[in-house]
């Protein structure tokens, strides 16, 4: 019967939302006071927005929706109160599986492209909740770990849009338990964000029982306790001059920031003294391994600690939130490292600015560990994106897929780009990438010059890239997949043996691929390009005979590893 009933209320809102476009408007402007009450777990917004209609006709309608346990109390156009009716809206984009939607009309039909302010007034309450993970199925403790978002009186974390509507959004509903649709939805609305952007302003009054509060966001701001005569009044303030892909968060706690170093703000809670330090410990080499690659950092970045440390970290900008209640200097190495190239290496590029930082990751592990060790870091990202890869393979016409280059995916952005930054660097080698690398400003590479990166590393190198861009960046051609198609050993007038090999690309992305020849008393590796759907053939000359060829140590992402190993019949030496 219950699940009849939801069945009529969500046919209901169907038949209802068929004149509702509900992305028509983007909102390109947030002014926001917040006010935090963590003892009640309350928020309570006020403000305004600017909302421009994106679509091709003129709107009257439009619908705002927050997450469902916030409540509409006002909004306003010139000044004067408007109409809106309130209504749940089923939708996974938000924790708790819906939203509060306000359906407005507005006084007048705005024109596509023209734009509208409106004041807005909202309340609630942010308590923790799980429930667009338990409803499909995810164990109860699993998904309040990643799930962490709450107002409490312990510890608040809230991120944004995509985790916790707690500003408004225009989105259509996304659903967990079909597919693609939830990312789809969170994906198409971080692109039409953008160029929004934001001006937020927090405060909370802890009371007398303050000793260490504080409370942050994840942008360009200040912080401070006392304010307007009010020793206890807690407050930050954020700006985005434009939102990119930052989801915007705020947390509070009792933070203790002894451990900061210039550029690293480092706020850790009591009882994780010993994980912080480490932290602290390992700023020194990893502050001297990105200067040497990215410049030197100099824009603070920031890591602040989780009150749960089961709680899934999680990046906005250049805030990080990751516990801090293990001592793990591996870890700590690797996040330092992450930040520090955002610090040193700012772009609006989403692939260079995370694809970066994560390629920087990895290379620090190798340093530490040797590169299979490296290799092992970045084949953790493999599965997330290769899946998509293989489904795009398999019904090329249905999408051109994601290209990195526009791509507001973050299995792209961040796995695969740390993959080809890693292919490049195989490529070119380690100076002549620094080279490039330390020539980048992000100001050059903008829309105009989209080749701007693929310029940059051929001039230091000196050799034509536009095959590999054109495979990995520009376009989404899947990822390759090799296997020997012959091997012919033969001997010199001299007797030293020698081994033609001929490699063949199944795939439609090329690379240069590294291969191991094994032969009595050791192995020899070499690299060969190999274009999407080709072969490339090459003579490599052994101290002793071949038994064996072992295609790929793990650095090219490949969609088939099954036919990479090779072995060298006794017929054929
Ligand atoms: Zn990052």
């Amino acid at each position: 019967m219950k699940f009849l009933c939801i069945l009529c209320v969500l046919c209901g809102f169907a038949s209802g939302a068929r004149a509702l476009e509900r992305e028509a408007f983007t909102i390109a402007k947030y002014d926001l006071e917040i006010r935090l009450e963590p003892e009640q777990q309350r928020l309570g917004a006020r403000g305004k927005i600017t909302l421009r209609n994106d679509s091709a006709r003129p709107q009257k309608i439009v619908a705002l929706q927050i997450s469902s346990s916030l409540n509409w109390r006002s909004i306003r156009v010139d000044g004067k109160t408007v109409q809106f009716v309130s209504q749940p809206y089923i939708s996974d984009i938000d924790h708790t599986g819906a939203l509060s939607e306000a359906i407005v009309t507005l006084p007048a039909e705005i024109k596509p492209k023209d734009s509208v302010e409106l004041e807005i007034g909202y309340e609630g309450v942010i308590p923790l909740d799980a429930t667009r993970l338990t409803r499909v199925g995810v164990p109860d403790e699993i998904a309040r770990h990643s799930s962490w978002d709450q107002i409490s009186p312990s510890f608040t974390a809230v991120r944004g849009a995509g985790y916790v509507a707690w500003y408004p959004i225009t989105t259509e509903s996304a659903d967990f338990s079909e597919g693609n649709s939830l990312f789809e939805v969170a994906d198409r609305w971080k692109k039409r964000e953008q160029d929004a952007s934001m001006k937020l302003s927090l405060s909370t009054d802890a009371g007398i029982d303050d000793a260490r509060l504080i409370l942050l966001c994840s942008a360009v701001g200040l912080s401070g306790d006392t304010r307007g005569g009010n020793p206890h009044n807690h407050w930050a303030t954020c700006e985005y001059e434009r939102l990119g892909l930052a989801t915007p968060i705020f947390a509070m706690g009792d933070y203790n920031q002894d451990q900061s170093k210039p550029p690293l703000h480092l706020f850790s809670l009591s009882g994780h003294e010993a994980g912080a330090a480490t932290y602290s410990s390992a700023l020194e080499p990893a502050m001297k391994f990105v200067s040497g690659w990215f410049g030197q950092p100099t824009a603070p970045v920031a890591i602040a600690d989780f009150a749960d440390s089961n709680s899934a970290p999680f990046e906005s900008g250049t805030l990080l939130m990751a516990s801090m209640a293990a001592e793990d200097s591996k870890l700590a190495g690797i996040n330092l490292v992450h930040e520090l190239v955002h610090s040193a290496l700012p772009s609006s590029r989403p692939w260079v600015y995370e694809g970066l930082a994560h390629f920087a990751e990895a290379m620090y592990r190798q340093e530490q560990g040797g590169r299979q060790a490296a290799l092992d870091l970045l084949g953790l990202h493999r599965a997330a994106f290769l899946d998509s890869e293989k489904e795009l393979a398999a019904a090329p016409q249905k999408s051109a897929g994601q290209p990195l280059a526009s791509t507001f995916d973050e299995t792209y952005y961040r796995s695969k780009a740390a993959y080809v930054w890693w292919m490049l660097r195989d490529m070119v080698g380690d100076e002549t990438l620094k080279q490039a690398i330390r020539k980048y400003r992000s100001e050059d590479d903008n829309i105009k010059d989209p080749k701007y990166v693929e310029r940059l590393i051929e001039a230091a190198a000196k050799r034509d890239l536009g095959w590999f861009f054109d495979d990995w960046v520009y376009r989404d051609r899947g990822v390759p997949d090799f296997r020997v198609q012959s091997v012919h050993p033969w001997k010199t007038e001299k007797g030293a043996p020698i081994v033609t090999v001929t490699l063949e690309n199944l795939g439609n992305a090329g690379a240069e691929v590294p291969f191991t020849i094994v032969f009595e008393g050791g192995e020899i590796t070499k690299r060969i390009e190999v274009r999407a759907k080709g072969t490339a053939t090459t003579r490599v000359e052994l101290p002793g005979t071949a038994s064996e060829i072992v295609i790929n140590d793990g650095s090219v992402p490949e969609s088939d590893l099954t036919n990479n190993v090779f072995q060298i019949s006794a017929s054929q030496k």
